[in-house]
């Protein structure tokens, strides 16, 4: 059954796996906005969306800023139509041990990570509810399980997850589905930016990377994207409250 016309919202969609969300979500046939810190960064996604034939607006936004996550869904409503999926993506790492890790690095990666999933699901809810459907996906990540050096990240990511549960709970009744997904080594700038702060060659990280994961490959943002895809489907409708890990395997 061809899907009808959606209009979807991903967040920290200039790049990575937000770019390949938004890319895959536009092939299935949604409109979708394409949101990042800065509206000039989202032209390359856009302009892949509208070659491919589908229908995609950037929007610059800050997702930890209430005003701009206002304004933005504002925008979103009133130039696509009301949004009734939405993919919180956008996120930053800002890793240290523990006794390093500065007042600022924790703050940042909750403002971006919770706050931000917190303050989109909250400005978009309205909408679903109108609509009596809607899709919400988060994304955390294996180091939710903890992972060195992220104490931040690990905290945040964690906390996706009792927020998408606790989202699934209250919002059920009206036709709405919130759910993670939580990658293991994907390749991105992100991975790409922890490699080159460890001093360690990309190559060589994800080779290293690599022999832990059980498919034997390092996942690509499209593995990703296609989970997203399954998860705000019509067909997903009876999933919900759950955290699906993309590692390759079991684990990390
Ligand atoms: P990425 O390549 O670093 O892309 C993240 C995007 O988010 C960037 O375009 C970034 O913009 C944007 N962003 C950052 N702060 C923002 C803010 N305050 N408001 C709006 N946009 C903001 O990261 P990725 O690897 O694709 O990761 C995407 C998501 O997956 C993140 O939530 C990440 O934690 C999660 N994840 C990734 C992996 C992995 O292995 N890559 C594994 C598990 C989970 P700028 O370029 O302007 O900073």
């Amino acid at each position: 059954m061809t899907q009808p016309s959606r209009v979807a919202i991903v967040t920290g969609a200039a790049r990575g796996i937000g770019e390949a969300t938004a890319r895959k979500l536009a092939a299935d046939g949604l409109a979708v906005a394409v949101v990042d810190l800065d509206e000039g960064a989202c032209a390359n996604t856009v302009t892949e969306i509208h070659d491919a034939g589908g229908t995609a607006l950037a929007v610059g936004a800050d997702v930890s800023d209430p005003g701009q996550v206002t304004a933005a869904v504002e925008r979103v409503a009133a130039e696509l139509g009301p949004p009734t999926v939405l993919v919180n993506n956008a996120g930053v790492l800002r890793d240290n041990l523990l006794f390093k890790m500065t007042d600022d690095d924790w703050e940042t990666v909750m403002a971006v990570h919770l706050r931000g999933a917190f303050l989109f699901s909250r400005a978009v809810q309205k909408h679903m509810v109108d609509a009596g459907w809607g899709r919400i996906v988060s994304l955390s990540s294996t180091s939710a399980l903890g992972n060195r050096g992220q104490a931040n990240y690990a905290a945040a990511k964690a906390g996706i997850q009792g927020f998408t549960k606790t989202l699934a709970i209250e919002l059920g009744r009206f036709g709405i589905t919130a759910n993670s997904v939580a990658p293991g080594f994907i390749v991105t700038d992100m991975t790409a930016a922890t490699a080159a702060r460890m001093g360690v060659d990309f190559a060589d990280f994800e080779k290293a990377a690599t022999g832990q994961i059980p498919v034997g490959r390092a996942g690509r943002p499209e593995d990703v994207a296609n989970t997203v895809s399954f998860l705000v489907s019509e067909g997903a409708g009876f999933v919900s409250g759950q955290v699906i890990y993309v590692a390759g395997g079991p684990r990390a």
